[in-house]
């Protein structure tokens, strides 16, 4: 007999409405606020800033528009150097490429699996030796965990150069009790429609730097010249976020801490049932931050466990699961080959590590028991056929 929920997929992280997000869009439409600027752009911007404790934030397009606004506003351009995470998602490090900059890629260290202090800290070595210190430093928080920020921020600071916090994937985490995103000079943050809360597609630029955020609204607006005609002194962009989108964040903003929740809880089910299984281990959570843990993540050690990374991805997409590998570091891409590359520590390569043993499991914040209890068992079983087939029981 067939069973229809089986043949459901599972998704990683599919979006999650709450509910309010037509009331909204309905007052945006009532009221013909349908441009890329009106109230709830204004409102969301100033509900962002208040829920993170920072001065300023300007709603954009996506992301990756609010990486690139905070390199233009830090003016990074052409041969200059700049810094950046190496595991993570491209959009970090495109907007590099857009200025015509030069990244630089910094390791991971095993305890967050984001930016490694060591690694960094001998990449600043070399840039000051070579007389050429980068503009900016690109910190990754990695599936809602925070970077070691206290470490990273004492050696930019030591240098004197700038932190841009891409929290893309960690709006509602904290570290050492601030929230993530608002500890370097500037935080990005992503509503796209796999994050955590969503405006469909979107981004948002947040700083305590009041007139670099007035800039930065200047800048997404195609740098217009307050001038009685259209006047262009400086090259600008279209990067603001519809008011009708903007009202969809609002909604999703007020239940973003019931989704940091669901996400804690759902990663807590996948630990209490797969922690003991051989070869497995969870993505840490450094002490002292609070991951909103928007994707639950695992390395398996194949030897242990007698299987990869890539035949677990297999066995789930068979079941119509979807799981993914942890991002492949950049410094892999070949869109950045060439790229210089900085490792943890002199032939120990973290990211890479991670790369080929790491998996996303299914954490969307509207999963039901059921298909979380689908995940698990299939794991289960992938590694149980493993285990029985290189240790046979014999009687
Ligand atoms: C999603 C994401 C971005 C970019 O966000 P978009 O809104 O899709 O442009 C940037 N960095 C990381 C780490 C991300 O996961």
């Amino acid at each position: 007999m067939k069973n229809p929920v089986k043949n459901e997929k599972v998704l990683l992280s599919p979006p999650h409405l709450s509910g309010n997000e037509w009331k909204f869009i309905q007052e945006a439409i009532d009221t013909n606020w349908i441009a890329p600027l009106g109230p709830h752009v204004d409102g969301f911007e100033k509900e962002m800033a208040n829920y993170l404790g920072v001065k300023d934030a300007i709603a954009v397009s996506s992301g990756t528009a609010a990486i690139h606004l905070a390199l233009s506003l830090l003016e990074v351009s052409s041969g200059d150097i700049v810094f950046c995470s190496t595991l993570t998602f491209v959009a970090s490090a495109n907007p590099i490429l857009y200025q015509g900059a030069i990244p630089v890629f910094i390791d991971s260290e095993p305890e967050t699996w984001n930016m490694s202090p060591s690694a960094l800290e001998k990449a600043f070595c070399d840039a000051a030796l070579s007389g050429k210190l980068p503009k900016a430093v690109i910190v990754v928080n990695l599936y809602g965990q925070s970077a070691k920020m206290q470490e990273i921020l004492a050696i930019c600071n030591r240098y004197n150069v700038p932190i841009i916090e891409d929290a893309a994937e960690s709006l509602g985490s904290e570290y050492q009790g601030r929230k993530s995103g608002t500890l370097g000079e500037f935080g990005i943050f992503s509503f796209n429609g796999n994050k955590i809360v969503t405006t469909s597609g979107g981004g948002m630029l947040v700083s305590d730097n009041v007139e670099a955020i007035q800039k930065a609204r200047f800048l997404a607006t195609q740098a217009k010249d307050p001038a009685p005609y259209y006047q262009h002194s400086i090259l600008g962009y279209n990067y603001r976020m519809s008011n009708v989108l903007a009202g969809i964040g609002r909604a999703q903003l007020q239940v973003l801490d019931e989704r940091v929740l669901s996400k804690r809880k759902i990663f807590s089910k996948y630990y209490e049932e797969l922690s003991e299984l051989p070869g497995i281990q969870f993505m840490p959570e450094l002490e002292g931050t609070l991951s909103n843990r928007w994707l639950t993540t695992f390395t398996v050690d194949s030897i242990k466990s007698g299987i990869s990374a890539a035949e677990i991805i297999q066995a789930f997409t068979d079941k119509h699961i979807e799981a993914r590998h942890v991002w492949k570091p950049l410094h892999l891409q070949p869109l950045f080959n060439g790229a210089k590359y900085y490792p943890h520590q002199e032939y120990k390569n973290i990211s890479e590590k991670l790369f080929k043993t790491g998996i996303c499991l299914p954490s969307g914040s509207n999963i039901n028991d059921q298909e979380q209890m689908r995940v698990i068992e299939s794991l289960k079983i992938a590694i149980r056929q493993r285990t029985e087939m290189t240790h046979p029981i014999t009687g």
